[in-house]
């Protein structure tokens, strides 16, 4: 049997145990401010209307069954998928240079990613260390060590304005060996919430450019941060435009609110030249033999709704105004706690509540202040002090505000 000194007992997820906490918590005035899901202004999950439908749609379709999804996954889904990202119009779509794989939602999809630059990024110039903001969210860590692709991070968040450390970021990438991996939140970083400005992405651009880096993208947020798809995939569009190589994790867990049933893509672009669609042929067929010995083929489910949705006009019209309710919602309750806080005179500057974007804020409480919310007034977010903004609702926004500003006192 295995010695506790080779199979440690190892910690349970902080996140996930922060649910269970939360769960367990009899106070009727609990508030959960912890895992990165959708709730509505009841506090409650939100089965997206377009998807309740698109759900009808295949419960009466007769032709709807339990066969296996190719080892790719559903055409149906990944090629609008890729238009989702790039647009619908991207040179690199009529140029056959990306290469779609149907994946366990984002999760899935860094993974494969991850598997894949483990076996291939050999290449003359390359550098294996894939480097990640500081912070991230946590899994980057997990699933490119278990690769054994080496980490390292690249400053981020600025702690006094609470937003992007611009300068150390760009200091990193530029002292970074060349041709080094660098991971990219597209838009509504976990856990900050601070994205970079379009002008400031396209100095990442040249930057990253100069010194030969590759883009990995990570994007689980597309419609969900703004409200507009095509504004979320601003980053992603600007880097394939100026022609890099670059690889996509891509999730619908949030803007189709599909958490549980994983459904996400990976994508591989290659960059515009005489031999890309023949390059990109050989990634595709790399990348189906990963993905058969890692789970053979992807789940059908969740595919198929997100499938009837990119494929059906009227419903994508419908998705996007569902998209607009969510986003549309959260930033109210930023401007609510923010307000809240500053009504309050709550020490401290709070702006960055509303200058923050996505699911997430991280709001600067520390560690102590976090602990004491969760034992004195039972609210409970992660111990870096990020706040999942969907927890927030009409009821309980004044109580959280009003228990931030006795902690911070
Ligand atoms: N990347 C980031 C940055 C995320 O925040 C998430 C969701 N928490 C994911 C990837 C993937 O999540 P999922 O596997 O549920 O799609």
């Amino acid at each position: 049997s295995f010695p506790a000194e080779v199979v440690p007992q190892a910690p349970e997820d902080p996140l996930f145990g922060l649910m269970r906490a939360y769960k367990a918590d009899e106070s009727p005035n609990k508030v959960d401010l912890g895992i990165g899901a959708y709730r509505d202004d009841n506090a409650k999950p939100w089965v997206l209307p377009v998807v309740k439908k698109a759900d009808e749609i295949l419960r009466n379709d007769p032709e709807a069954n339990h066969e296996y999804l190719p080892i790719a996954g559903l055409a149906s889904l990944t090629s609008k998928a890729a238009e989702l990202l790039l647009g619908t119009s991207a040179p690199a779509l009529a140029e056959k240079r990306t290469a779609s794989v149907q994946t366990i939602s984002g999760t899935g999809a860094v993974h494969l990613g991850a598997l894949f630059l483990a076996k291939f990024y050999k290449i003359q110039g390359a550098n294996r260390t894939v480097y990640v903001s500081n912070p991230t969210w946590a899994n980057h860590h997990q699933i490119f060590t278990n690769v054994g692709l080496p980490i390292a991070t690249y400053p981020y968040f600025n702690k006094e304005t609470k937003g992007l450390d611009f300068e150390g970021m760009k200091a990193a990438l530029a002292a970074a060996p060349d041709g080094s991996v660098i991971l990219l939140h597209a838009c509504a970083h976990n856990p900050t919430g601070v994205d970079p400005t379009p002008e400031q992405w396209r100095e990442l651009v040249s930057l990253m450019r100069a010194k030969k880096h590759f883009p990995f993208f990570d994007t689980a947020y597309q419609g969900f941060a703004s409200g507009d798809l095509d504004r979320d995939a601003g980053a992603i569009r600007l880097f394939v435009e100026e022609g890099f190589e670059l690889v996509i994790a891509q999730s619908f867990a949030k803007n189709f609110g599909l958490y549980g049933e994983r459904a996400g893509c990976f994508h591989y672009v290659a960059s515009p030249s005489a031999d890309a669609a023949e390059l990109t042929t050989r990634v595709a067929s790399q990348l189906a033999i990963l993905q058969r010995s890692e789970i053979s083929n992807p789940p059908i489910y969740g595919a198929r709704i997100a499938s009837i949705v990119l494929n059906d006009s009227a419903l994508f019209a419908e998705w996007q105004e569902n998209l607009r309710t969510m986003s549309g919602r959260i930033i109210d309750m930023r401007k609510q706690l923010r307000g809240k806080l500053e009504e309050l005179g709550t020490p401290g500057t709070w702006n960055h509540i509303t200058d923050q974007i996505g699911m997430f804020s991280f709001t600067g409480l520390n560690e102590t202040q976090v602990l004491k919310l969760r034992t004195d007034y039972h609210i409970y977010m992660t111990k870096n002090g990020r706040v999942s903004m969907a927890g927030l609702n009409t009821r309980n926004v004044g109580y959280v505000a009003a228990a931030i500003d006795k902690v911070v006192r």
